[in-house]
């Protein structure tokens, strides 16, 4: 039958960018479909219960930054809340906060049910309608047709999965849940570049059985620190610690000794698995030379005994994993609550997508998640947060919108998968981004709040608050600016101590902020008042800090945007410019670009390759 009602935006996948796309379509005012296998796994964490973490908690707040869900819901389903890098510059701090999953869940499925213009449906879809190249709807598995102006998928490792516990496999999108193989087999057959790719999970462990005397506490930070832009610390749960635990040589013998039942090392897998988060085999065969490897021992959620041992995803027989899991110190008698295991999936080459993560071969068909080589939360959600947008706004007939690569993250990730597309499952670093000291997790608002209300994303309470916490900035800004101290003013002798020498003349307080010896609280407080209000304050104080270098980031992005229409002389020999890599001296040597511009458009051309063509120019002259 086909449904009575029309959509302009068909969802595919309730995982983490199927909620992200469903929530920003619905938000941007398009009627909106979200299907999924099961309403129950809206939202389910496939893997750790985990959100955020160094170059993932940028995408987070940027997510959070554009109205989306993610911080949102693990401000309410935080279970320990961690700042990584925290001595380390403010461009590579990063937030991380394990998750109660049955909380994290309960949070999007909320959110989900009660955004306007969005309705659910529970089935799975076995088949796309596609009209002259152009997708008009889709089939479920029970015959329903649904139509649609735009259909974005979402479907995680669902298509071809194959999950593998030693040598023995069977099909399955993850653990418990089935495959999506008709709809694999329909995507097959239209014109897009597909491959395999793996990833896996350890066994979980019930907390009943471990010796927890016997491993290393490890609790949250305090203060604790907040996801959202929006979030407070009175909305998390309560708070529990994590264990660290670690392998030994007699787990390392363990692996050794059954390398070959399993199924990476005896060919079975033919996928390429994450070279940033390896199983436990992989990182025992790769460094032989390391005794013992770091093992988190962390909770699934407050009213669960569950254990999720982070460090030993593995596809070992279920026999070699409970040896593997016992040889742990502390873990001598723990019993293992489920297997761990590895899953085989189809993805399709993100260089056949757009910037607005539309395929090129069908119009109107968006890919968002890990079915575009990525994987992690936090990645699959910033591309459905970007899909969701743009299918919705082509059903309107809007341009596309995406972000630069000087602006976001999503603009980094996005841009490296359709220039690059990916061998082995992309995951956000800050090391990808050329512009960190502007793209920092505690600016994401500041960058793209505006365009998010712009976008129809932000809503009125969001807004209100960035408006309030922008203003703010700006007039603390203005009261150091303009508030001036002389040697003999109250309070000098103590800045003096810090600085180690006496105050030589006047200054105004944002000079002195820019000292490295001194902090917010220590010059805001000497003339007036301090803001009373803790991201405003960290705010000022990195801006001050790192004027310096934002300045000369910010100039470089301008430079680079005035040097757009430069020519580039036919006969240049690009073997000759000193500091390309050999791939992209290839790259421009067979696309000849006309300006330096068609040159940074060509795929895996980076910003920083056309700052060296720029210099070579200038030499040239
Ligand atoms: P998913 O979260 O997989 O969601 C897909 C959704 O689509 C599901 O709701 C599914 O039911 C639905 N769906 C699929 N096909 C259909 C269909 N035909 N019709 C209707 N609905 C459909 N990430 C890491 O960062 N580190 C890790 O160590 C890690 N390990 C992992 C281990 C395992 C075993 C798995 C399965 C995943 C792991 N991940 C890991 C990846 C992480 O879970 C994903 O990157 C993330 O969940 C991807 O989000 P997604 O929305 O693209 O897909």
């Amino acid at each position: 039958m086909e449904y009575p009602d029309r959509f302009q935006v068909i969802v595919i996948g309730g995982g983490h960018a199927g909620t992200e796309a469903a929530l920003a379509a619905a938000r941007s005012g398009a009627r909106t479909l979200l299907l999924t296998h099961n309403i129950e796994t809206l939202g389910q964490m496939s893997c750790n219960p985990a959100i955020g973490g160094i170059g993932k908690s940028h995408l987070v707040k940027e997510i959070d930054a554009l109205g989306g869900a993610m911080a949102e819901a693990t401000d309410l389903a935080g279970i320990q809340f961690r700042v990584l890098n925290s001595r380390k510059g403010p461009a590579v701090r990063a937030t991380r906060a394990q998750a109660d999953r049955v909380r994290y869940k309960a949070a999007i499925r909320g959110m989900l049910e009660n955004q306007a213009n969005l309705t659910l449906f529970q089935q799975g879809v076995d088949d796309l309608i596609v009209d002259n190249d152009t997708v008009t709807g889709v089939v479920t598995q029970t015959g329903i047709r649904f139509m649609a102006d735009t259909v974005v998928l979402c479907t995680g490792t669902f298509l071809g999965g194959i999950i593998h516990v030693g040598l023995d496999h069977h099909a399955g999108g993850r653990a418990g849940d089935p495959p999506a193989n008709a709809l694999a087999q329909r995507l097959r057959a239209l014109p897009f570049r597909v491959d395999r790719l793996k990833t896996g999970t350890p066994p979980r462990i019930d907390a009943k059985s471990v010796d927890f005397s016997r491993l290393e506490p490890q609790p949250g930070d305090t203060p604790l620190p907040v996801m959202s832009y929006l979030g407070s610390r009175d909305q998390h749960p309560r708070q529990v610690e994590c264990h660290i635990a670690h392998t030994n040589e007699r787990t390392h013998e363990i692996i050794f000794a059954n390398l070959d039942r399993s199924p990476m090392y005896s060919g079975v897998i033919e996928g390429v698995g994450p070279r940033y988060c390896p199983s436990i085999e992989d990182k025992v065969h790769r460094f032989a030379d390391k005794t013992s490897h770091q093992v988190f021992i962390e909770p699934e959620g407050l009213e669960t005994h569950e254990l999720y041992p982070n460090g030993i995803s593995t596809s070992l027989p279920f026999d070699v994993q409970l040896q593997v899991v016992r040889s742990i110190v502390g873990l001598e008698n723990a019993h293992i609550t489920r297997p761990g295991y590895a899953i085989e999936y189809d993805f399709f080459d993100p260089r056949d997508l757009r910037h607005s993560l539309e395929t090129k071969f069908i119009h109107n068909l968006y890919f968002a998640g890990q079915i575009n080589g990525t994987t992690g939360y936090e990645e699959a959600g910033a591309q459905g947060l970007l899909a969701g947008l743009n299918a919705a706004r082509r059903a309107r007939g809007e341009d596309a919108w995406w972000p630069r690569r000087d602006e976001a993250y999503l603009g980094v990730l996005v841009d490296d998968l359709i220039s690059m597309g990916t061998q082995e499952p992309y995951r956000m670093f800050t090391s990808r981004a050329e512009y960190r000291l502007l793209l920092r997790e505690d600016n994401a608002d500041l960058r793209l709040t505006e365009a998010g209300r712009r976008l129809g994303l932000v809503d009125d309470r969001r807004w209100q608050a960035f408006s309030t916490k922008r203003e703010r900035i700006e007039r603390e800004n203005e009261r150091l600016r303009t508030t001036w101290i002389q040697p003999g003013t109250p309070g000098a002798e103590r800045l003096a101590e810090k600085l180690g020498q006496p105050l030589a003349r006047e200054y105004n307080l944002m000079d002195l902020l820019k000292r490295p010896e001194l902090g917010y609280a220590d010059v805001a407080s000497l003339k007036g008042e301090p803001v009373d209000d803790e991201p405003v304050a960290e705010q000022v104080q990195i801006e001050a800090k790192y004027a310096g270098y934002i300045a000369r980031q910010q100039d470089e992005i301008e430079r680079l945007k005035r040097h757009e229409a430069t020519p580039l002389p036919e006969g240049l020999d690009y073997a000759k410019v000193e500091g390309l890599s050999h791939e992209i001296r290839q790259k421009l040597a067979s696309a000849r670009p006309a300006t330096l511009g068609q040159a940074g458009r060509l795929s895996g051309v980076t910003p920083a390759a056309v700052s060296i063509l720029l210099i070579h120019l200038k030499k040239r002259r």
